[in-house]
């Protein structure tokens, strides 16, 4: 951060910094994300989860009684870009510790947070989130699956689509239809099932680049016990906005990673040669790397902005939209400047598969065209359309 970090938060960033130089060895370092995870990575990650639980790194935003630090924003900053400077891998249970967790401790019964909380912490359990279905994303209150009460189970049929890491998950929060005859926001509820009962398939989706991120899940009359309810029975939309919200909230760390493969891209300018010079004496390129260089200090300013907010206790607004879109279409802009620089060199290796993943960033945590709809009505106070 270019803020001055206060005292405390410079200490943590001493203390932690010093603790991964001691911990984290080239068996981690490097690893990526679960979401491509598979084999010995997966169980690398698993490893590094649990070395990260032992000394109370693996969610250091919870509230210590649940095994966290009750970390600052400007400590989970300063957490966050040591993570990235030093290689470490990214987090084995992304949606379960940012998102659901939240929404447990927010809405759960002392049972649930005393049980799921520690086990989703070590990595024990890994979580998905099943919202979305192929008749109901961006309109997400109008999903279909239902589940009927049976005496002290809920009875669970319907299909989820886009679901992440559902092939590694052992649980999943999954919003159902309770009640058919309310508006259709006060008619779903929210379940925490376990992935092994019976009459639930999980079939993986390939992806464009050739990865398992994303699954099917069907639940064909899955029985739920009640008490795996997570908040009130027909007040899921409230749940799901909760856990939304952390979702959202990632937006402060966005530019970390995009201010990185520009930093990349740069390089492989310099270092790549069109007719006999390097891409980067070429003027046409050099504007284009220019201008993804100011997108990527752009989108930190707006990370400044967010985090500045949060340690003032303010909600973030429909700035989140600002920067959700900006991040997408800057990845979109690098992604197209290394193809220019690199050529037909430019459909293999990593910058390969950015090309083709790019396309995922327009759609994941709320669409460009959704984006653009909040920010034109609560940004510019424009008419809906
Ligand atoms: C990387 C990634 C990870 C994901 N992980 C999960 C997950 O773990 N769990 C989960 O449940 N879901 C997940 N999703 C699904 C994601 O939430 C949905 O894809 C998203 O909500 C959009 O829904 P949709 O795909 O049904 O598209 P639709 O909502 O059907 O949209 C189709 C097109 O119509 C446009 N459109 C829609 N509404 C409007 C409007 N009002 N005005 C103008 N244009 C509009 C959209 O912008 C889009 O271009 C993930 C998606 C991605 C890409």
């Amino acid at each position: 951060m270019n803020f001055d970090d206060p005292p405390e938060v410079e200490a943590f960033r001493a203390e932690f910094r010093a603790w991964l130089a001691a911990n984290l060895d080239d068996r981690y370092r490097g690893l990526g994300f679960a979401t491509a995870a598979e084999g010995d990575s997966l169980e690398r990650l698993r490893e590094w989860n649990r070395v990260l639980a032992d000394a109370g790194y693996a969610a250091i935003a919870w509230p210590a009684e649940y095994g966290g630090r009750g970390a600052s924003v400007l400590e989970q900053v300063a957490f966050a870009e040591e993570m990235h400077r030093s290689g470490a891998p990214g987090s084995l249970n992304p949606l379960g510790i940012s998102n659901i967790a939240p929404a447990i401790m927010q809405w759960g019964t002392e049972e649930q947070k005393r049980h799921f909380l520690p086990r989703m912490l070590r990595g024990d359990d890994i979580w998905c989130q099943g919202f979305s279905e192929p008749d109901a994303g961006s309109d997400l209150a109008s999903l279909k699956t239902r589940a009927v009460r049976d005496d002290d189970h809920y009875v669970v049929t319907g299909q989820k689509v886009w679901n992440t890491l559902g092939h590694l998950a052992t649980w999943c929060e999954l919003l159902v239809r309770t009640d058919t005859d309310v508006p259709k926001h006060k008619g779903i509820s929210c379940l925490l099932v376990d992935m092994s009962l019976p009459g639930v398939e999980v079939r993986p989706l390939v992806t464009i680049t050739g990865e398992r991120e994303f699954n099917e899940l069907f639940f064909d009359e899955v029985r739920v016990p009640v008490a795996d309810l997570l908040g009130p029975e027909h007040e899921g939309w409230r749940v799901a906005m909760t856990t939304l919200a952390y979702e959202r909230g990632g937006v402060a760390n966005l530019h970390l990673m995009v201010r990185k493969k520009v930093a990349d891209l740069l390089e492989l300018a310099r270092t790549t040669k069109i007719d006999g010079r390097p891409a980067s004496d070429d003027p046409v390129i050099r504007q284009k790397l220019a201008k993804v260089y100011l997108e990527g200090e752009f989108l930190k300013l707006l990370a400044d902005r967010a985090i500045s907010d949060a340690a003032h206790g303010r909600d973030l607004g429909p700035e989140s939209s600002l920067a959700k879109l900006l991040w997408s279409q800057c990845e979109g802009h690098i992604a197209e400047v290394a193809a220019e620089v690199l050529g037909p060199a430019a459909n293999t290796g990593h910058w390969g598969r950015d090309r083709l993943y790019v396309r995922a960033l327009t759609i994941a945590g709320g669409t460009t065209e959704v984006n653009k709809n909040i920010i034109a009505q609560r940004i510019l106070g424009l008419p809906r359309s």
